[in-house]
């Protein structure tokens, strides 16, 4: 197996289930905190005896809503990320909501170790805000990232979410100018899915809610990439924006599909063999159930998958297609590309192929071309 040099860690608690979210997050499990705290370090430990890997170049914090875990709980996760050892420099990320970043947990943050900041903005119009249901408002948002900053954070990334029912063109304009000038360095913009198990997704079923077509969506989408482009930041993945050496390194790992391990209730790993296949492995996905297994345990796989080389190879093209640069991975698809070239959604770069804005529009299909 390669070494492995990321490290994701999912925490999966939130003060609240926003309507829209499918990720594995649940509400009013916080007293479950310490017990998944002490599961979660014991998996870390397990995985580094057991596992290739370190030092680390990358580790991501997310959820979920880690920025509810205690500063002291932040810094028994990254003692033991620290056993396994953190090459120089390393990227470590840890995913906020606005209404938990208070001075008190910057400094914590950063005496842990984490040096880049995810603040899960989302929005600033109070209508957004009410309609995807955060609990902040927009100038706590706002005021988070000015504390970031203020408090000693470098590397900050902002969420936010387009193609929001109600929000139109100029509102949009007006929250990414709103988090410009906060001075953010990354900004990722995704737009709002409706996936069918979430209460939003009952509600667009039913007919309660209208989303916005896609023509208003792409609007927004483009409209953004152009005012970000204007302030010098690099559109270097579909939806992701970030100043010249400020592109998420743990992000990366997985678009240029290198290995990275997962822990957490539900946490995916994706290990390289020598002989180019790939093993998935998924972790139990209840918080409770974790809490059991790890703990007893010290690990939680609840299941794993082998891809042969050549559906590695296209899970690669697929995934790599969607950095901006390109990707190499699809040179081994000579007809999908010839085929994807000539409908103008690929453009062909010596040995590079790269999205057109088309393809970049119609991502999806583009890469699931590549999975035969
Ligand atoms: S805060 Fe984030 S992870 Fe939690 S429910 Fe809302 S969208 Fe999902």
């Amino acid at each position: 197996m390669e070494r492995i040099h990321s490290l994701y860690l999912h925490v999966p608690f939130c003060t609240w289930v926003c309507k829209y979210c499918d990720f594995n997050a649940y509400a009013v499990l916080e007293g479950l905190i310490p017990a998944y705290i002490d599961a979660l370090a014991r998996e870390i430990e397990t995985a580094g005896e057991a596992l290739p890997i370190g030092p680390l170049d990358t580790v991501f914090i997310g959820g979920g809503t880690p920025s509810l875990l205690t500063t002291e709980q932040v810094r028994r996760l990254m003692d033991r990320v620290h056993r396994i050892g953190l090459a120089p420099g390393a990227e470590i990320t840890l995913e906020a909501n606005p209404s938990n970043v208070t001075s008190e947990h910057v400094d914590g943050w950063l005496r842990s170790g984490v040096n880049r900041l995810s603040v899960g903005v989302q929005g600033l119009q109070p209508d957004a805000l009410r309609f995807l249901e955060r609990l902040h408002s927009g100038s706590d948002a706002i005021a988070a990232l000015r504390t970031a900053r203020a408090g000693g954070f470098s590397n900050i990334n902002a969420d936010l979410l387009y193609g929001v029912p109600g929000v139109k063109l100029a509102g949009w304009l007006e929250t990414l100018e709103a988090v410009l000038a906060a001075g953010v360095q990354h900004l990722s913009a995704y737009e709002l899915t409706v996936e069918s198990k979430t209460r939003l997704g009952q509600e667009v079923r039913t007919g309660l809610v209208p989303m916005p077509g896609d023509d208003e969506q792409l609007a927004q989408y483009w409209a953004a990439a152009e005012r970000l482009e204007t302030s010098g930041y690099e559109h270097y993945e579909i939806s992701n924006w970030s100043l010249p050496g400020f592109a998420c390194r743990h992000n990366l790992v997985a678009w240029q599909y290198r290995p990275y391990l997962g822990c957490g209730a539900g946490a995916h790993s994706m290990f390289r063999r020598f002989d180019r296949s790939t093993e998935r492995r998924w972790n139990i996905k209840g918080p409770q159930a974790y809490i059991k297994q790890a703990s007893a345990s010290g690990h939680a796989v609840a299941g794993s998958e082998t891809l042969s080389p050549e559906r590695a190879l296209g899970e690669a093209a697929m995934i790599g297609v969607r950095l901006l640069d390109g990707t190499t991975a699809a040179r081994g698809f000579p007809v999908q590309r010839t085929h994807l070239v000539e409908a103008g959604l690929l453009a062909e770069h010596d040995d590079l192929v790269r999205l057109t804005r088309r393809g970049i529009e119609l991502a999806n299909q583009v890469g699931a071309a590549f999975l035969v």
